[in-house]
């Protein structure tokens, strides 16, 4: 693929309309956001090359963490190379043999790897279910330390967290509460602060991660929290600690793409909107797509070569999706992941509802069975 992630690109010679971009505010080629990377290469180079606590940590650095604690209205907050990163940093920082962490089924592979790696019991809780997870939380009241952990917005599915219900039940069993909002900051709530803003449970929310890569349209990780928390990961996150720092010019862009989401109100709408009509017009049109709430759109097929097939048949058609499948998603739940930018317009959108309907009789496409129970 060449270019930026805009609504078209050039895929192997061919100009095609991109739905399967992270860039979901359209910010990755923004230039306001570019200007900013610009300017921080210019002052910084390319990379400051050792470790945050070497001497990699920047005033871009600070600047950016002081930026996103004041967007997150959150005491502090501490930059990882990478959301991943942030994720494997913070879970076994606080989290060791002798406490349990209750983990949705469909958490993203790097709260898994991050769970594991922390030698804490995990105990996962069906998707979504949290009348699972309170009988899960009154079998283990021994637990030094209980940490029930969820994304947001989950990435697969595209949809949301109950976090309502999950800051009540961390409330009552003196749970400590960590969202990985990777694909909800800068989408939802009325200011863009994510999902724990449109649940109304900033507060609640102990531990705060979050990716610039996606909605911010640039790159790393963050995890935003109380000033005890940063301080004990700065001191006991290998993730961090032994890592080379983010390039400055990119912590200096997202520090633009902060204000961008700040002054622009109208991309997440607009974003929303769109995405509201195509689950609607998706779902009227025979396909099921999951429990999808937000812009990321699964277009279920369950076999896995017909979900490639169709794929090809969207690229033909001047339509880059990518079919995803197991391992990434259980068997069975092979799937379009359609994923909507603010930079589409109507237009795009209904093109790729015009192929998609096109491709249900080609394909002689019925409904695929129910999704099978979460486990
Ligand atoms: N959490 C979730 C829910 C994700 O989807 C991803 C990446 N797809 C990450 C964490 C990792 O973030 P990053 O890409 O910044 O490493």
């Amino acid at each position: 693929m060449s270019g930026a992630h805009e609504p078209t690109v050039t895929l192997n010679g061919k100009d095609v309309l991109l739905f399967c971009s992270n860039n979901y505010l359209g910010l990755a080629n923004d230039p306001r956001v570019k200007q900013a990377a610009i300017d921080g290469i210019t002052e910084h180079g390319v990379s400051v090359p050792a470790s945050r606590l070497i001497s990699g940590h920047t005033s871009p650095h600070k600047a950016l963490e002081a930026r996103l604690s004041a967007f997150l209205g959150t005491e502090t907050s501490l930059v990882f190379p990478t959301g991943y990163a942030a994720n494997l940093g913070v879970i076994p920082a606080i989290a060791s043999e002798g406490d349990v962490i209750f983990s949705d089924a469909l958490n993203h592979r790097s709260l898994i790897d991050a769970c594991r790696l922390s030698r804490a019991k995990t105990v996962v809780y069906s998707h979504l279910d949290t009348g699972d997870l309170a009988t899960k939380l009154h079998a283990f009241p021994e637990a030094t330390r209980r940490l029930i952990v969820t994304d947001g917005v989950f990435s697969m599915d595209g949809d949301l967290a109950p976090l309502d219900q999950l800051a009540d039940l961390a409330r009552t069993h003196a749970a400590t509460l960590m969202v990985d909002d990777a694909h909800g900051t800068g989408i939802f709530g009325t200011q863009g602060r994510g999902t724990p803003e449109l649940f109304s449970v900033e507060s609640d929310v102990d531990i705060w991660m979050t990716s610039a890569s996606k909605g911010l349209g640039t790159f790393g990780g963050a995890i935003s929290g109380k000033r005890a928390l940063i301080d004990t990961l700065i001191n006991r996150s290998p993730s961090f600690i032994y890592t080379t720092a983010l390039p400055p010019h990119v912590c200096s862009a997202t520090s633009a793409a902060l204000d961008v989401v700040e002054q622009e109100p109208e991309r997440r709408r607009h974003l929303l909107k769109l995405a509201g009509h195509l689950r609607s017009a998706l779902t009227e049109a025979g396909y099921d797509i999951c429990e999808s709430q937000s812009h990321i759109i699964p277009v279920r097929i369950g076999d896995p070569q017909q979900t490639l097939d169709v794929a090809d048949f969207l690229i033909d058609r001047g339509i880059f999706v990518l079919g995803i499948r197991p391992p990434t998603v259980p068997e069975g739940m092979s799937r379009l992941r359609i994923s909507l930018m603010a930079s589409h317009t109507d237009d795009h959108v209904e093109h790729l509802l015009g192929a998609l309907v096109e491709a249900r009789s080609e394909f002689n496409l019925s409904r695929p069975n129910p999704c099978p129970p979460p486990s």
